[in-house]
């Protein structure tokens, strides 16, 4: 039977979203017997992510060592790989997060093999299992395949679904992953955590994004209003962030963050290719802007033509009334 592990991570105290999707698909990976499934956490780990866990895997694993106190991209990569050597494991699927997108093509080179990266779509039952990948900002669709193996596979947030829970909790196991002292050449002098109180925007299902055509920083209360009154996560171009208007945190885009929601509604955003790239696999788009020929409504479901100062406020109203708020 081929084994396939799941790289698990955690988000404040739960484990992230994208975990419980691909776990959820592995599940159903295990239910056409050919495969087994475990799930893996490295380092310290929250007693409500195993919880959790356990109710979507068979097994999970809690790979230990005092090179995974802190994270380094180096003693990960050496701890997966060790533990997918000792396996035999054919598939190795992880979240295309900030942290798997660091240290999994490292994984990919210690064990010599391929990694199919942000992939948005899957065909399991082809053989060989094959992946979709955009590319060139989501202008094209790559489907791609493994010849060699363990297959690694990072999947954008939002991508698959989270599955109904197992009836039975899994078993959990540990595994010391035996780093020797100074194999990691990096170490972890400092952590500073901002706690943001909100929705990651890799996770969140609405996002409200605004750009440069909000004039101001103080405009982006518009935002921020139709987003609370939708329980959305608020988004932001670059243009935006260099003018400080936004933290970085909240940068869509080429360098800032790739999204996923059901529904993106962006405000004032022209639709450059680089924030494009961000968020083109949205289920749904919806864009504001006064230019009828702005870029983003090639993008878009819904295009609103009209000055953003004026259609806002009347959509948070219009959406306040309807939803009671
Ligand atoms: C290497 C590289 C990486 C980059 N990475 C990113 C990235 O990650 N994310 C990103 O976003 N950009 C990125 N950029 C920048 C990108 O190319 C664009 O410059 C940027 O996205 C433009 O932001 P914007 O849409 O807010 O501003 P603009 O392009 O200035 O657009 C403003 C829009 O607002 C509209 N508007 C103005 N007034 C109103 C109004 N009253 N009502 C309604 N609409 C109005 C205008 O018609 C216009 O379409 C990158 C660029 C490079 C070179």
């Amino acid at each position: 039977m081929d084994k396939i592990l799941v790289f698990v991570e955690a988000k404040g105290d739960g484990p992230r979203k994208v975990s419980l999707e691909l776990l959820s698909e592995g599940l159903k990976l295990v239910g056409s017997g050919q495969f087994s499934m475990e799930a893996v956490f490295l380092g310290k780990l929250p007693g409500t992510v195993k919880g959790k866990i356990l109710h979507y895997t068979e097994k999970l694993i809690h790979v230990t060592d005092p090179a995974l106190e802190n994270y380094t991209a180096e003693g990960y990569a050496m701890a997966l790989a060790g533990y997918a050597r000792e396996t035999g494991a054919k598939m190795i699927l992880a979240g295309a997060t900030q942290r798997a997108r660091d240290f999994l093509p490292r994984v990919a080179v210690l064990l010599q093999t391929g990694i199919a990266s942000d992939v948005t779509g899957a065909n399991w039952d082809s053989n060989p299992m094959t992946f979709i990948r955009p590319m060139y900002g989501g202008r094209v669709l790559a489907e791609v395949s493994f010849s060699a193996y363990p297959a690694i596979v990072t999947a954008r947030p939002n991508s698959f679904g989270v599955g109904a829970s197992l009836a039975q909790k899994g078993e959990f196991a540990e595994f010391q992953a035996g780093i020797s002292p100074g194999q990691v050449k990096t170490s972890v002098i400092k952590r500073e955590e901002t706690t943001l109180g909100k929705v990651d925007l890799t996770e969140a299902d609405l996002i409200v994004a605004g750009g440069r055509g909000l004039k101001a920083a103080e405009n982006f209360r518009l935002i921020e209003e139709l987003a609370r009154t939708i329980g959305a996560t608020v988004g932001a171009t670059r243009a935006v962030v260099d003018a400080k208007w936004r933290d970085q945190a909240d940068q869509v885009g080429k360098s800032g963050k790739t999204v996923s929601p059901k529904l993106y509604m962006g405000a004032g955003i022209s639709g450059a290719i680089h924030h494009i790239m961000g968020m083109d696999t949205a289920k749904v788009v919806l864009a504001i802007n006064n230019d009828p020929h702005a870029i983003i409504f090639n993008y878009a479901n819904y295009g609103i033509v009209g000055d953003l100062f004026e259609v806002l406020p009347a959509m948070t109203e219009e959406l306040r009334n309807r939803l009671g708020k």
